[in-house]
């Protein structure tokens, strides 16, 4: 079985991932510096802190290694925004020494997380992987520059790596105790669940959108369905394909009133709500056209359906918060 390493293997998706690769049977190795994931999300034994800035360390994780699923990365818009420097320094600069300590290592596939918001606010839905490149937030920037690195590094140094467009990435792995606890928490489900349970509306941001209920629509995808994804796109590489970029999502739309009424119906707990302005930077659609990934790695989501992740995510949340 090949040796992987995952870097920010403690956070939402990649914790959900590394336990994927463990239960079908691979070596895994995490590397993630606990700035914004959590310790007990990953066995203590495969767990080593650092810095991807660290290339002594990285480099010497990477002995043996056959390939790097790379998550570690900032991933708040807003935040983003008000802290573009930190965004780039740690997004982008923690990358770059880690391709340069794979390429010291001879380690060449990499499946790399990357993100709808490379498209900003798209001119059709749903959106092939072919559409125009135009972030509109830091976070969105420091991902399609990584990418931009990629290519080149495809090209000069034979890296071969698979960029996964996560749509939005939901759901939680109850058994395994994990899911998503982000600090301050900006996502739409859990701030749901926080509104039933404390009675606190949640604010809904906006409801003039061109949309059937003017709220904005988004492509709601299970995290078990994501980290299916990276073991296809590793499944890919180690076969000897090349590299690219491919959406994940399931190319369907829910508004924002959807999934609160969804919410409720798992619950069977009001949602207060509160219709705000827009918040800045939010398209009105995000749908992925996802043909490409389901064509050439044989990915179909499975657990995708909105009420089965609302199930899974609230089992977490009960676990985690009640
Ligand atoms: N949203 C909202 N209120 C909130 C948080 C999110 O109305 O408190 C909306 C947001 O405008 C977007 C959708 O829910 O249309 C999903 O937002 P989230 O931040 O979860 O993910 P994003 O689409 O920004 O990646």
């Amino acid at each position: 079985m090949p040796k992987i390493l995952v870097t920010g293997g403690a956070g939402y998706i990649g914790s959900i991932t590394a336990h994927l690769l463990l239960r079908r049977g691979h070596e895994v190795v995490v590397i993630d510096d606990l700035s914004r994931g959590h310790r007990e999300n990953v066995p203590a034994e495969r767990l080593h802190v650092a810095r991807l800035q660290d290339t002594g360390a990285v480099t010497e994780l990477l002995a043996g290694v056959d390939a790097v699923v790379h998550f570690a990365a900032f991933i708040a818009v807003g935040e983003s925004t008000r802290e573009p420097e930190m965004y780039f320094s740690n997004n982008v600069g923690g990358s770059l020494s880690l391709f340069e300590a794979m390429a010291r290592a001879g380690v060449h596939r990499l499946v790399f997380s990357s993100t709808a918001a490379v498209y900003g606010d798209p001119e059709r839905v749903p959106i092939p992987e072919t559409a125009r490149i135009a972030p509109v937030s830091p976070y969105g920037e420091s991902k399609a520059m990584v990418e931009k690195v990629l290519g080149e590094l495809d090209r000069y140094r034979g890296l071969r790596s698979v960029a996964l467009r996560y749509f939005n990435a939901c759901g939680a792995e109850p058994e395994a105790g994990l899911g998503e606890a982000h600090d301050p928490e900006t996502h739409l489900i859990p701030l749901l669940f926080r509104a039933a349970m404390t009675g606190e509306p949640i604010q809904v941001f906006g409801d003039d959108y061109p949309t059937p209920d003017g709220t904005c629509t988004r492509d709601y995808i299970h995290v078990g369905d994501l980290a299916e994804a990276h073991i296809a796109a590793l499944e890919h590489l180690m076969a000897g394909g090349g590299s690219g970029a491919f959406n994940v999502g399931t190319g369907k739309g829910q508004t924002v009133m959807e999934v609160l009424r969804a919410v409720e119906e798992v619950t069977g707990k009001p949602v207060p709500y509160r219709v705000t302005g827009r918040r800045e930077g939010d398209p009105t659609e995000l749908v992925a056209d996802s043909s490409k990934l389901r064509k050439t790695m044989k990915w179909e989501p499975r657990r995708s359906d909105i009420h089965e992740i609302i199930r899974d995510a609230w089992a977490y949340y009960a676990l985690k918060f009640n």
